[in-house]
């Protein structure tokens, strides 16, 4: 049996006897094959298959490419995390980074990069490429190897003197538009910036650095965040002294969105209380479901005087420690109505309006139903404003700059939904939103305690889009942020 066969395994609603078959009949062995068979219109002959399942396999192949051609970073981020600290520990070793899309916490990436600076590559390449859930190693030599992994993720890990990490790390993070910037800014001081070092174009001796701060203070700037390093004005910038003081998960005292067992959640108010506080949030907002959302079990309006009691039960427990909030998620229903009454939002401490359903209508249709959302004046917060999904999700067709406007007008917050598979609004209509003076929310909606640690992943898209933590309500105190909701 052809080895490659097994590509074909992933494939949706393909098993192993339509694979077996369209190899015995067709000797096709490969996914590529496979594709273009389909694509000929070969397969829909054959026994038991038709044109509607040639048609789903087709399909099956290309959410499959789609998905396989870039890694979300829900999937890589605790891999790397993992090879790290098995790096980490490994001797000679002196530090150990990721570097790339990763290390810029771009949404997708292709392979994982990661540098190692130690003074004994042959033990950092033996550790890498033997440990356990190794697949196959792709390639290697005494400072590179890459490598494959059971779970499908590929990785490359090079081995840098410790003395030249910092040119090393900073070339290999990028973006490349970014080090095009950096060796132009070098060159018009007389240097030649490479992985290796700062080499004087005149001839005078290599400057190394062992760290990235070394290599831009040698240029005269501020360290540049890796997540700022997209070439979208950072240079210029650190020039002016005026990069951005990001913000971070510990700026964030809030979580705004989560959800109980009184919706879709996983765990009861106290739990999920108990969970933040853990994590050192002060304020949460438990924000279930309204009922009209068909899919999950949501919430009528009769359901929330026996919740606030759960809610009420919890506070007592935690005392002073947390505040909790009792809010909604209300949906924006398809013919742009929110599933609630006025007066049911007006008792809420937070509502937060989403998109769930009928997200491909057309753009004025789809907009005009979040502008209504948006100038509901009960409404605080537009929960992952596009609807989009990483991977296999597009965004709604909205008129961004219309809504960007009308939340300007009304003083709504935006979230950055922190799920690594929505990072909803994305760094881009973040960073507009931020430059038109929108407030920003950065939460996980949750639907289990451990999902409050997602925090990050949306700290990420806020720091690729230059926020600070004066932007994002959750980072406010107590006080302004109670003040600011009750205000609304
Ligand atoms: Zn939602
Ligand atoms: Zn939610």
């Amino acid at each position: 049996v052809p080895m490659t066969l097994a590509d074909m395994i992933p494939v949706p609603d393909l098993g192993p006897k339509k694979i077996k078959l369209f190899w015995q009949t067709l000797g096709i062995t490969t996914l590529a094959g496979l594709q273009e068979a389909a694509r000929a219109g070969q397969l829909r002959a054959l026994p038991g298959m038709g044109e509607k399942s040639e048609a789903k396999i087709l399909a099956g192949i290309e959410s499959l490419s789609r998905r396989t051609g870039r890694t979300p970073l829900e999937k890589a981020w605790p891999f790397a995390e993992e090879q790290l600290a098995l790096l980490r520990g490994v001797k000679g070793v002196v530090a150990a980074e990721v570097a790339g899309s990763l290390r810029r916490m771009r949404e997708t990436l292709g392979d994982v990069d990661i540098l190692v600076a130690a003074t004994l590559p042959e033990l950092v390449m033996a550790a890498f490429t033997t440990q356990g859930a190794v697949a196959r190693v792709l390639g290697g030599g005494p400072i590179k190897s890459s490598v494959e992994f059971t779970n499908g993720m590929r990785a490359q890990v090079w081995v840098h003197p410790p003395e030249k990490f910092g040119t090393a790390l900073q070339y290999a993070t990028g973006s490349k538009d970014h080090n095009v910037r950096m060796r132009e800014l070098a060159l018009k001081q007389g240097l030649s910036l490479s992985e290796h070092a700062l080499t004087p174009v005149d001839g005078g001796a290599e400057i190394l650095c062992a760290t990235e701060e070394e290599v831009y203070a040698r240029l005269g700037i501020p360290w540049v965040a890796p997540e700022l390093r997209e070439d979208r004005g950072e240079m210029a910038a650190a020039l002016a002294g005026t990069l951005p003081r990001l913000v971070t998960v510990n700026d964030l005292h809030a979580d705004l969105h989560m959800h109980s067992t009184w919706s879709d959640g996983k765990a009861t108010i106290l739990e999920m209380a108990q969970a933040a506080r853990a994590r050192g949030l002060r304020v949460i907002a438990i924000t279930d479901h309204s009922h009209s959302l068909g899919i999950v079990q949501g919430m009528k309006p009769e359901d929330l005087a026996a919740r606030q009691m759960e809610i009420d039960a919890a506070q007592a427990e935690m005392g002073d420690s947390l505040r909790i909030l009792s809010g909604v998620e209300v949906e924006i229903k398809a013919d742009g109505t929110l599933d609630y009454p006025d007066e049911v939002l007006a008792g809420l401490d937070v509502v937060i309006a989403s998109l769930h359903v009928s997200l491909r209508q057309p753009r004025e249709q789809i907009t005009e139903r979040l502008l209504n959302a948006i100038r509901n004046p009960h409404v605080d917060i537009i929960g992952h404003p596009t609807g989009r999904q990483i991977p296999d999700r597009d965004p709604a067709d909205l008129d961004m700059d219309a809504v960007l406007a009308a939340a300007k007008e009304s003083g709504v917050a935006l979230e950055i939904n922190a799920n690594p598979r929505r990072l909803d609004l994305n760094d881009v209509y973040a960073r507009r939103a931020k430059e038109l003076g929108i407030p920003l929310t950065i939460n996980t909606d949750a639907h289990a305690p451990d999902q409050l640690a997602l925090l990050h992943f949306g700290v990420a898209v806020a720091r690729r889009a230059w926020v600070e933590a004066g932007e994002v309500v959750n980072a406010w105190d107590s006080e302004k942020l109670l003040g600011w909701l009750k205000a609304r």
